[in-house]
Order: structure tokens, then C-alpha cells, then sequence
């Protein structure tokens, strides 16, 4: 989340007007931010994560856990802690390097959720070994001060959502009922979201730009005594406050699903983001395009999101809910009316896997990109005429066919050519997997590629893990000049596949089958004796060293196939797929790396977790908590998560992330030994 600013904001019908004011400022904004920054080269690479946290308060003596909209609290408490204010200090003026300084205590950010934290390292992680060993320990130290700034009852915990936000009980503390104007909910008051103007006024623009209420259904997971069809019991049919309380009577809200009408139920979603600087803007693209066909990947091998509205549901993953809660398209863009005012249709949600690549690599084939792409011809003509290259201009273009929702008065006097709130407004609205950032006006950073599907894992363990492993393959991306191109349309099939019900274990995704740069019968990595790689660790230019396409090249769809995650993961045994597998490519980057063996042992750990998460060991957090709910003394057999099984599961979470011991597998071991205990295991 960015900056908050101050201001005067634009109700709908107004801000509308200002729309393409806004985007032609904000275009004269990116191209003097291009024409800066196009040349700009940093020497390393550095990252950051960002972990997100819902605040929760347990009132043991009714056994009930309740959101706890102590965002404001919190952040103040933590920001007059005189440690934190004093490295934040450094970070502000920073002596000569701007991140080279001492600061090594966390940044607390706020949320859109009244009940969510973010948290980030103080200062950018380096590339070295040593700093990945630091991770672990920095994201636990995060949630020990953020603890400490909290009552005795509340807890930061890194569930991707809350059992049960919106139910009928008073599931948030302290309690307001619904509904409001902003939000017009009949589950959730406006007071469940950050006060800040911005959020309020994004969540009513968004309903109003709309012209009803977002529509979230997601469908219920089906256990012996749910009842069939199911119409989602908590659903009021007579309610007459806002004209959108028509919604579900005009048939908002579908069988065999669970409902749900209003952003807190998908912005308030935690989820976990890794930013990566790049050496220059060229190597910034290669990532960006790299690591896109990842993105469905690691959001099923992260699912955490069985339950929504006191309900299991059908699904793993948060991501279409988020999508679904922001999703601000008309009816005429839906296609579900005759364009007649609006431009054009637009097939996804501004919250949406991502629809271009960016790279100017002769490996990227024309077959690759969407068809479908919609793009606004007339910004395209001023970036390229502005100096930009086809294919970034092309990117842009694309994101700039959104309004911009939050529209400040105060902005729109004077174009302000070397700020960048107008280029911000349409980018940091435009919610894809992959964001490419590039560098800020007001600080000395480079360009930056952000990875943005995972979701939040309940340990730290576990984000830790996560986080680094996309570090190393990004490492080994760059270093082997390795190629996952498939085309977009497949990402976004892979998308809507890693949703399914434990998809980690039995769904196939579009994945491309020979990632090296040769063709050259397999990889020239494993050729080598003893099996370890033969490509140099350092990074090659994209476009040397690589042989010249041939005449004929391949047909695109010989270069791709459906993978399990386990097959992508740890690699294909499948002579006709023969993917090696992202862990083994990883382990040969490190053995090119000669990484003493210490720090080889440390991070096996890590590379562990992810390689059993994708074989079947090891549950995902998803399939974790279904199955917690499942063997509940408290449970019925009929979807319905109740308060008290919320109140256990919390609890259980809870007990997790402290338990975690040196071995971070620790807490996990306890927990299922404990389940096993008390009969609730398989
Ligand atoms: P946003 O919410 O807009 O994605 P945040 O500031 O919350 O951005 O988080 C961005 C992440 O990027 C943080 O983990 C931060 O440490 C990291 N970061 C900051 N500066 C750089 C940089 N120059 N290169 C790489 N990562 C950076
Ligand atoms: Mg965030
Ligand atoms: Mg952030
Ligand atoms: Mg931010
Ligand atoms: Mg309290
Ligand atoms: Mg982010």
C-alpha cells in the first residue's frame, strides 16, 4: 500500500470527469519518470518481502475470537516505540547510502482492513547467503514487537482471512453492526475498514463506477449433511436501506454458494509479496516476465483459504475473491449490456493475473501474448511518440484503460510533471500478479518487479521459506537465462486452476517443458558429470551467447504441457515432459554458487518445505485447516464453521507459530501430533 495522502476526494459522478485528466497527467508522469530512469543501473539486487496480519482478540472465558480494529492502536503505540522511531529516523535521512544503513528493526505499514497489519524488514534484504539466514528471524522478531504493541488479548495472526468476517455474530471487537454508507454491506459496517478517506471513498467509487455492489460467490464445499441445493442461510432477502439491498433480490447471490458483497471480504485478505530490485531496467523485465507463469504455481502451492463466512468452501485460495471484491466494471464491460457509454469490454478485474509481457527478448514469440489484450490507442501513441519502446508502451496502455477511482480535487489543479500521483493513482489501482515498479521520483532506487500471488502462511517458517525460494529462483533465472515462457492465456487458466480443491495434489498446469536456453537435446545444467551444473553463476545478458532461432521454429504448443505441481516442483519423470524441476534447478545454482556447506544446510530446510509441500507430505495450510474443521468435536458435517471451532483454530494457529522452534517444521510436528492425540487425525 502506498503512501496515504490527504485531500479532498472526488465523489464518484465527479471523479469520473476528471478520468482522463488524470490518466494523460498520469502518462506525462511515466514518460519523465522513463526518460530519468531508462538508463538507471544499480549494482545489486536487493528485496524485500511484505508479511500481512490480521489483529485478532480471544475472549477465553466465551471461548469467542473477534477481529480487532485496533489498526490505529497499534500503529500508533508501535510508532512511539523509541527503537523503531529511531531506525525509522535513519531510514528517512539516510546518511550517504540510502539503504545502506544500520536500521534493521521492521516498518509497520497500515491495511485496508481496520484489523490488518503489514510489516516489512527495515531495510531491504541484500543478495548475500548470509542475509537469506536472516529472514526467518526477522519476520518472528516482527511479530514479537507488533505483539508487544498489542493488548494481552490480541494476537497477530498470518491466516489469509477470518472464519468468520461477516457473519451474524459480533465477529469484530469492538463491535458495530452493519450496514453503512460507504460499503452499503448487509455482513460487514463500514467501520471494518481503515478510516483513512482513501479506503472508504475507493470502496463506495468502486460500488458506484459499478452501478451495484461487488458480487463475491464462492462456491461451498459439499459435506454429508449440507444441504442441497444450498442457498446461503445468512443472506437477507428484505432488507430496504440502500437501493443496493436490491442486489440479491435482482439475484446477487447463487445456490451452492456462499455470498458475499463488499471489499473488506477481499481486501481484507492477508497475503505474502516479494519485490525485487533489478540491476537495470532490461534484467527488470526479464524478471517480471519470468516469474509471471509462477505466479499460479505458488499460489496453489501456498493455499490457505478453505473458509469464508463461517462456511468451508469449495476453493483453496483467496485470489478471485479479491479479485470479485474490487472488480469495478460495468455491466456494458461485463458484456452482460450493449456498449453504449463505456469503451470497450474488458475481460478481467483490475485485481487480476497479469496480461502482458514486458521484455524486449527475442525468445518472447508473438504467439505468447494475449489476445485479448485491450489497450487505450491513443496513451500508446503518446508513450511511443514520448520515446518508449512497443512493448512497455504496450503494458502501460493496457493498465491506463481503468479510471482512476480515488481522485484527490487538490490534484487536479496544476500538473505536477515530476511527481508521480497520477501515474500511481492507475498503477497501484491496477492489482495484477506481477507489478513492474519503477523507481519513485523522491528516492535513489532502481527498477523493481513484485511477485503478488502467494498467500499468507501461518508460520514464519513457512513465509520465510517462500520468500527466499522465489529469491533463489529468481538467482537462478538470471544466471541460467532461463526460459518459462508459455502464453498468457495459459497463466490465466492456471490461475483459475490453482483454486480448486487441493490443486497442489490433483490439478495440472500449462507449463512450459525445456527451460534452458539450448535446445540442444536436455538441459545443459544436468549434463555435467555427477549430475551439477556447468552453466557460469553470473548473469548474461539476454541476448548473447543464445544460438540464432531456427528457420522453422517449433509450434508453440510443442513447447508446453499440463504438470502437476509436484512435477514442476521437484521435477518430471515423464520422458515426454522432462522438466527438471524448479528445487533440483535451484540446487544447481547453488552448487555453482559454492555456498559453504553451513549455509547450504540452513537453506536445505527451506528448499525441503517446498519440495514436500509439493510432493504430498506435507499438507498446505489449506487442506490444514479443512480437515481442523472437519474432525471438530463441534462440527456437523454441513460446512458451517462455527464460533467455537473459530475460536480453536485461532488458537491452534496461534500455538503453531509460537511453537516453532529453531526447526521451524516444530510447531507443525506438535500441532499433528496433538491432532493425532486427540483422535482428530486421519
Ligand atoms: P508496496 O506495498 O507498494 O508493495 P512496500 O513499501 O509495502 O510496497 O513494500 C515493498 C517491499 O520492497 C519491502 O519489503 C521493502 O523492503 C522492499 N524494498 C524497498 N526498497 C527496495 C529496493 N530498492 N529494492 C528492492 N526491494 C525494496
Ligand atoms: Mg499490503
Ligand atoms: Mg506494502
Ligand atoms: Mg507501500
Ligand atoms: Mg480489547
Ligand atoms: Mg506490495
Amino acid at each position: 500500500m502506498g503512501l496515504l495522502q490527504l485531500g479532498t476526494p472526488l465523489e464518484w459522478p465527479e471523479a469520473k470527469k476528471a478520468a482522463s485528466q488524470v490518466r494523460e497527467w498520469g502518462i506525462e508522469q511515466l514518460l519523465h519518470i522513463w526518460n530519468q530512469a531508462k538508463g538507471k543501473e544499480r549494482n545489486a539486487l536487493l528485496w524485500g518481502d511484505e508479511i500481512e496480519y490480521l489483529v485478532v482478540s480471544l475472549d477465553d472465558e466465551q471461548k469467542k475470537a473477534r477481529l480487532s480494529l485496533c489498526q490505529a492502536e497499534v500503529l500508533k503505540s508501535l510508532a512511539s516505540d523509541e527503537a523503531l522511531a529511531k531506525a525509522n529516523a535513519v531510514k528517512s535521512h539516510p546518511p550517504d547510502d540510502p539503504i545502506g544503513n544500520d536500521s534493521t528493526l521492521p516498518t509497520f505499514h497500515p491495511e485496508f482492513g481496520r484489523f490488518m497489519l503489514e510489516a516489512t524488514p527495515g531495510k531491504p534484504w541484500g543478495i548475500g547467503f548470509n542475509d537469506l539466514l536472516k529472514v526467518e528471524n526477522d519476520m518472528k522478531n516482527r511479530r514479537v514487537i507488533a505483539k508487544a504493541h498489542m493488548d494481552k488479548n490480541q494476537l497477530p495472526i498470518t491466516l489469509t482471512t477470518f472464519p468468520r468476517l461477516g457473519t451474524k455474530d459480533d465477529f469484530i471487537d469492538p463491535y458495530y453492526p452493519p450496514s453503512g454508507p460507504a460499503l452499503r454491506s448487509q455482513f460487514v459496517p463500514d467501520e471494518i475498514a481503515n478510516p483513512h478517506i482513501r479506503f472508504p471513498t475507493l470502496a463506495a467509487n468502486i460500488r458506484s463506477r459499478r452501478g451495484r455492489k461487488v458480487e463475491l460467490n464462492v462456491p461451498v464445499f459439499k459435506d454429508s449433511k449440507t444441504p442441497s441445493p444450498f442457498k446461503d442461510p445468512t443472506v437477507n432477502y428484505d432488507l430496504h436501506n440502500w437501493p443496493e439491498d436490491d442486489d440479491v433480490r435482482n439475484g446477487a447471490a447463487k445456490d451452492d454458494h456462499v455470498y458475499m458483497d463488499a471489499m473488506a471480504f477481499g481486501m481484507g485478505s492477508c497475503c505474502l509479496q516479494i519485490t525485487f530490485q533489478a540491476k537495470n531496467i532490461r534484467e527488470g523485465r526479464t524478471m517480471y516476465d519470468q516469474l509471471s507463469p509462477l505466479g499460479p504455481i505458488f499460489l496453489a502451492l501456498t493455499a490457505a483459504t478453505p473458509i469464508y463466512k463461517g462456511f468451508l468452501v469449495d476453493t483453496d485460495v483467496r485470489w478471485n475473491q479479491i479479485s470479485r471484491a474490487v472488480d469495478d466494471r460495468t455491466k456494458e464491460e461485463l458484456g452482460e449490456a450493449p456498449l453504449k457509454n463505456d469503451r470497450w469490454r474488458i475481460p478481467k478485474s483490475r485485481y487480476a493475473s497479469n496480461s502482458t509481457y514486458i521484455a524486449e527478448d527475442p525468445r518472447l514469440r508473438p504467439e505468447y501474448l494475449d489476445p485479448d489484450l485491450v489497450v487505450d490507442e491513443k496513451l500508446k501513441r503518446r508513450l511511443l511518440d514520448g520515446g518508449m519502446d512497443e512493448r512497455l508502451a504496450t503494458h502501460f496502455a493496457h493498465l491506463f484503460i481503468r479510471d482512476p477511482i480515488v481522485v484527490f480535487n487538490e490534484d487536479l489543479k496544476e500538473l505536477d510533471v515530476k511527481g508521480s500521483n497520477h501515474f500511481e493513482n492507475l498503477q497501484s489501482t491496477n492489482w495484477q500478479h506481477m507489478r513492474f515498479k519503477p523507481p519513485p521520483t523522491d528516492a535513489d532506487i532502481g527498477w523493481r518487479v513484485e511477485f503478488r500471488s502467494m498467500e499468507i502462511l501461518m508460520t514464519d517458517f513457512e513465509n520465510a521459506a517462500f520468500s527466499i525460494f522465489m529469491v533463489l529462483i529468481t538467482r537462478a533465472i538470471l544466471s541460467f537465462d532461463l526460459n518459462f515462457y508459455i502464453p498468457i492465456p495459459c497463466t490465466t487458466e492456471n490461475m483459475e486452476t490453482a483454486h480448486q480443491r487441493n490443486a497442489v495434489m490433483d490439478s495440472k498446469f500449462w507449463f512450459r517443458k525445456d527451460p534452458f536456453p539450448r535446445r540442444s537435446g536436455r538441459s545443459p545444467l544436468f549434463d555435467g558429470e555427477n549430475g551439477s551444473a556447468s552453466a557460469s553463476g553470473t548473469s548474461t545478458p539476454a541476448n548473447q551467447s543464445r544460438p540464432q532461432t531456427p528457420a522453422e521454429p517449433a509450434p508453440v504448443t510443442d513447447e508446453y504441457t499440463l504438470m502437476t505441481v509436484d512435477e514442476i516442483i521437484n521435477g518430471s519423470s515423464n520422458p515426454d515432459c522432462g522438466f527438471p524441476g524448479l528445487v533440483p534447478i535451484v540446487e544447481s545454482y547453488l552448487n555453482n554458487m559454492n555456498v559453504p556447506v553451513v549455509t547450504r544446510c540452513e537453506l536445505a530446510r527451506y528448499l525441503d518445505l517446498i519440495r514436500q509441500r509439493a510432493n504430498g507430505t506435507l499438507w498446505t495450510g489449506a487442506k490444514w485447516i479443512r480437515e481442523f474443521v472437519r474432525k471438530h468435536p463441534d462440527y456437523k458435517q454441513d460446512s458451517v464453521v462455527s464460533e467455537t471451532i473459530t475460536y480453536d483454530l485461532i488458537k491452534a494457529a496461534d500455538q503453531i507459530t509460537r511453537c516453532e522452534g529453531r526447526d521451524g517444521s516444530l510447531g507443525w510436528e506438535m500441532m499433528s501430533a496433538q491432532t493425532r492425540a486427540k483422535g482428530l487425525d486421519h
